[in-house]
């Protein structure tokens, strides 16, 4: 007997990383290994010097062909086992080392929009639907395009052992949310990448495809983000802690506004639940502000706060490390 393992990984392409993935029929017993890939395909490495080795960081059940099977996500290494500079995960490996005595959880709330025929699933051909008002939790053909593909991806992320804490429909037709969390910044990280996979390889089997750009109609629609919600031990315990967390966020905010998603100059413009991209703030129950303390959060004194900038397209690996960083290193 054998099985197959679905390598997955994370691509070099600019400005925005893509998901790659192929398949090895393993020997039932064999251990999962390093393998390679030609990274001249995947803006990783010139044609005359072209090989990446992958190396397994998370393997997780395959819910998609099922029985022994595993899904593996990988770390691209050089052919000298060091980071390839498209690795994002090694930054982080070192700073969630380094501040673990936080306890450091995050919760991401993954935004994305369904595409088919090259427009949001459920925009009539050359026009417009409906003003948003309605889609938002909707139920009902006439509000949310979609579903059986959303439910299928929460069933898979269940089936494949990934913590996923929700999901809903969001502000414009044929967009969608889920939510991955609370954990550790490198296994939200970890399984927001493969919940992100899964999602884009259940669509294809509907003929339509799932995207994270940032803003995917342009004038009076919603864009789609990655709110990113973060506590440290001394959060979920205190609210001087709440509030020294939004101070700290306060230092050199263009810092996080580069590395949170390409594009992020057009979806956070001070409208549609957004700040302005170039103005930080940080407010009780305010989705007007950069960073939101939940009302229950400032009610019951502790628990956690949500960064509403990064983009849907942004690369977990860097948001929880630069949120890490400054937090901790600030407390
Ligand atoms: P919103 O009201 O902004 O739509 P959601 O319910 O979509 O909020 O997401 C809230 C997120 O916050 C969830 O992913 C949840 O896991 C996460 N969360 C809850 N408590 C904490 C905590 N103490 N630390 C970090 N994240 C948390
Ligand atoms: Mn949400
Ligand atoms: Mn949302
Ligand atoms: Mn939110």
């Amino acid at each position: 007997m054998s099985y197959i393992a679905e390598y997955i990984w994370i691509d070099g392409t600019k400005p925005t990383a893509r998901l790659r993935s192929k398949a090895k029929v393993c020997a039932d017993g064999t251990e999962l290994g390093l393998w390679g890939f030609d990274g001249s395909s995947t803006s990783q490495a010139p044609g005359a010097n072209s090989d990446c080795v992958l190396r397994p960081v998370c393997d997780v059940p395959d819910p998609i062909r099922g029985g022994d099977n595993r899904l593996v996500l990988c770390e691209v290494l050089n052919v000298d086992m060091t980071p390839h500079a498209s690795n994002s995960r090694a930054q982080l490996v070192e700073t969630a080392e380094k501040y673990a005595s936080f306890e450091s959880l995050f919760g991401i709330e993954q935004e994305y929009t369904f595409f088919k025929d090259g427009r949001p699933y459920g925009f009539p051909q050359g026009g417009f639907p409906a003003p948003q008002g309605f889609y938002y939790c909707g139920v009902g053909s006439d509000e949310v395009w979609g579903r059986d593909i959303v439910e299928e991806h929460l069933a898979a992320c269940l089936d494949a052992g990934l913590e996923i804490s929700g999901i809903n429909a969001e502000v414009m037709p044929g967009q969608w949310e889920f939510q991955v969390g609370p954990l550790g910044p490198l296994e939200v990280s970890d399984q927001l990448w493969l919940a992100r996979w899964l999602l884009y390889r259940i669509a294809e089997d509907y003929d339509i495809s799932a995207t994270l750009d940032p803003k995917p109609v342009k004038g009076e629609w919603n864009g789609a983000g990655a709110h990113t919600n973060f506590s440290t031990k001394q959060m979920r315990e205190n609210y001087d802690a709440i509030i020294s967390a939004c101070e700290a966020l306060a230092k050199n905010p263009q810092e996080h506004i580069e590395n949170y998603g390409a594009g992020i100059e057009s979806r956070l413009t001070g409208s549609y639940e957004t700040a302005p991209w170039d103005k930080y703030s940080y407010g009780v129950a305010d989705r007007g502000a950069s960073v939101r303390i939940p009302w229950q959060v400032h009610r019951d004194q502790k628990g956690y706060i949500e960064d509403r900038r990064p983009n849907a397209n942004m690369d977990p690996y860097v948001v929880t490390r630069l949120i890490v960083d400054k937090v901790c290193s600030n407390a």
